[in-house]
């Protein structure tokens, strides 16, 4: 089971962030990655492994930011690989989205936004989630994340981190169905 963790504060984002993915560790996962804000600029890292493989990409680089996500991927759609693990991000990079569960009718919300002019580059349900709320976008981040997710059918806890939007994180969260009970037969 993957894991999300997001931050906005006073304190530098980093090392809360990977200290966070490290407490989620237990939970299993196949790769990790991070999203924040750093002067201006959303900059993200990921990889498949080990968080260690994380924090090995983001050694002697000194972020002062006080805002981001990060997460620990168990792949359900797409291979365990860089590319894949999240965050996922839209066309214009000012977006970047982690999720964790499944989005079940990803196929057909992947169609109608290719049919629109977005790119994807992954093999995840994910992206399109990113895609959505950047169709969505009018200013306003929350109001376009609650939009995009109306249209998306399945399971979900995902952080949204937006460059225009530099003081928070979208976030949404739909636990599974729960099963229907049992029918007593009468007689
Ligand atoms: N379905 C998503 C994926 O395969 C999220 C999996 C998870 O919950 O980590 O990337």
């Amino acid at each position: 089971m993957c894991g999300i963790i997001g931050y906005v504060g006073e304190k530098k984002a980093v090392p809360i962030l990977i200290d966070g993915l490290k407490k989620l560790e237990y939970r299993g996962y196949d790769s990790a990655g991070i999203a924040i804000l750093e002067n201006g600029d959303l900059i993200f890292e990921k990889s498949a492994g080990k968080i260690a493989a994380l924090e090995e990409l983001l050694t002697g680089r000194d972020f002062s930011c006080t805002t981001g996500i990060a997460h620990t991927r168990w792949a359900t759609h797409g291979e365990p690989t860089d590319a894949n693990a999240h965050p996922h991000l839209d066309c214009k990079g000012e977006l970047a989205v982690v999720h964790n569960g499944i989005i079940e009718n990803y196929r057909s919300l992947k169609e109608v936004l290719e049919r629109k002019g977005h790119k994807f580059t992954t093999d995840t349900d994910t992206e399109i989630v990113a895609h959505l709320i950047e169709e969505y976008y009018q200013g306003d981040l929350v109001e376009a994340v609650r939009t995009a997710m109306s249209q998306v059918e399945g399971t979900y806890g995902i952080a949204v981190l937006s460059l225009r939007n530099p003081s928070e994180i979208g976030n949404r969260r739909r636990p599974p169905r729960q099963p229907s009970g049992h029918r007593l037969r009468a007689g």
